[in-house]
């Protein structure tokens, strides 16, 4: 087969399928509508199941240079910062060993010039928007030009384009929760304990997440998630909102929490979606990954690195004797089927998950906080598991 696989969209499950698949002699063209390739949501937490099939590809050692590792991973509550949990990440050097990979902390913007950087030149098209998608294979672009390959991927995102061609009827479904997010200096948030962690303050509505990024943990990502407004009014992105909305939110939170979160000038609003799940994922030569199948909520800190884990086993499966020449029906259903229940099932779990990190104090919390303590069973779960198991080439 000499045509390109085609992939719409220059995301994070994009560019891993296409520096996957050409990593194994498969030509790629990737199609983005961005005149540039921006940083989507400020930075990105990297867990050990994400990082293996990056390190395969030979990116640890980059990412590892201009990445934070998290010391810990701690859970706390709102109002007197008390400890709930904490699970080393880092720190001790355990979690490596453990899964094989590191827990980093990272600039998107970094992220996407390492993933950017690693593909050839002329593999990413930028400036071609995907206007109509046909089964056959065939991609039409805002100008007009059309492009076909043996497959198309739509890594197109939460609200993809291509999902259409596979099931007109799918819509992400918007969760009547929101987020604001920020980076902050750690200097400018001394009250903060643990900033070297990736911590979770849960309280009455709302739940904070933060976690250090940069080369020398010297920056906070921060995600606050508020319950509402519902219905979501805005746009399907980030929207701008009344000044003080975040700061009245978390009035009366813990002091630390309070300085991190108005450090910084309030960022737009983001709705947050999850995606009822999608009982096909693919229609004759077109295929979905990553947010655009299983648009999930951020709070497993999943939705990138269950894109990475779609990639490695779709690439792996696209890479194998005659998938691209004819095989593609056989390698779309057993792609599905490794990866809709693990991918579903993670999506489940931080649809749940919502709920019980804004729990208002009481038995219901407490029976939470001490569920919590089981957490080390979660943690192998999602970082444990090898997506490769079944489909990684066994070397000859
Ligand atoms: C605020 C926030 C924080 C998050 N934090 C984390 C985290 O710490 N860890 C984690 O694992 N996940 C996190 N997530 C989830 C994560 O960002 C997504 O799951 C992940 O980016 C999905 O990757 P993707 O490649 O499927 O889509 P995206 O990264 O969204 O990429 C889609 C690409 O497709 C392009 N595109 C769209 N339409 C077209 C078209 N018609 N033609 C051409 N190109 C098109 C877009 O421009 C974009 O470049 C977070 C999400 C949010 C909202």
């Amino acid at each position: 087969m000499d045509e390109s696989v085609v992939i719409v969209g220059a995301g994070i499950g994009g560019l891993s399928l296409a520096l996957s698949l050409h990593a194994r002699g498969v030509r790629v063209t990737v199609l983005e509508r961005a005149a540039e390739l921006r940083e989507v949501g400020a930075a990105v937490a990297l867990s050990a199941n994400g990082l293996r099939p990056l390190d395969e590809l030979g990116l640890l050692g980059e990412l590892e240079k201009v990445s934070a590792q998290p010391t810990a991973l701690i859970h706390r509550g709102w109002r007197d910062d008390e400890r709930v949990t904490a699970f080393p990440v880092g720190s001790d050097g355990s979690y490596r060993r453990r899964f094989g990979a590191p827990y980093l902390g990272i600039h998107r913007a970094e992220f996407q010039r390492v993933l950017a950087g690693a593909c050839p030149a002329g593999m990413v098209r930028l400036g071609c928007e995907v206007t109509a998608v046909d089964p056959d294979g065939t991609v039409t672009l805002a100008s007009g030009e059309r492009v076909r390959g043996p497959v198309v991927v739509g890594a197109d995102g939460v609200h993809s384009r291509v999902r259409s061609v596979v099931d007109p009827a799918a819509r992400p479904r918007y969760t009547g929760t929101s987020a604001f997010r920020g980076i902050v200096d750690v200097a400018d948030a001394p009250l903060l304990p643990d900033p070297g962690a990736i911590q979770f303050w849960m309280g009455p509505d709302a739940h904070v997440l933060h976690y250090a990024i940069g080369p020398h943990a010297e920056q906070i990502n921060f995600f606050a998630v508020l319950e509402g407004p519902d219905p979501w009014t805005g746009e399907t992105g980030p929207t701008d909102t009344d000044p003080g909305t975040l700061a009245r939110a978390f009035d009366g939170w813990s002091p630390g929490v309070v300085q991190m979160l108005t450090a910084v000038p309030q960022s737009p609003r983001w709705p947050l979606y999850t995606l009822p799940p999608m009982t096909r994922w693919s229609r004759g030569r077109v295929v979905l990954l990553g947010d655009a199948v299983h648009t999930m909520l951020p709070h497993h800190v999943q939705g990138a690195n269950q894109s990475i884990e779609d990639a490695a086993v779709l690439a792996d499966l696209l890479a194998a004797p005659g998938a691209l020449d004819g095989g593609h029906t056989a390698v779309f259903d057993r792609y599905q089927r490794l990866r809709r229940a693990r991918t579903r099932s993670i999506q489940r779990s931080s649809l749940v998950t919502s709920g019980l990190l804004h729990l208002p104090d009481g038995p219901a919390a407490d029976a939470r906080n001490a569920g919590l303590t089981g957490l080390d069973p979660w943690l192998t779960w999602i970082h444990g598991v090898d997506a490769r198991a079944d489909t990684r080439p066994v070397p000859a």
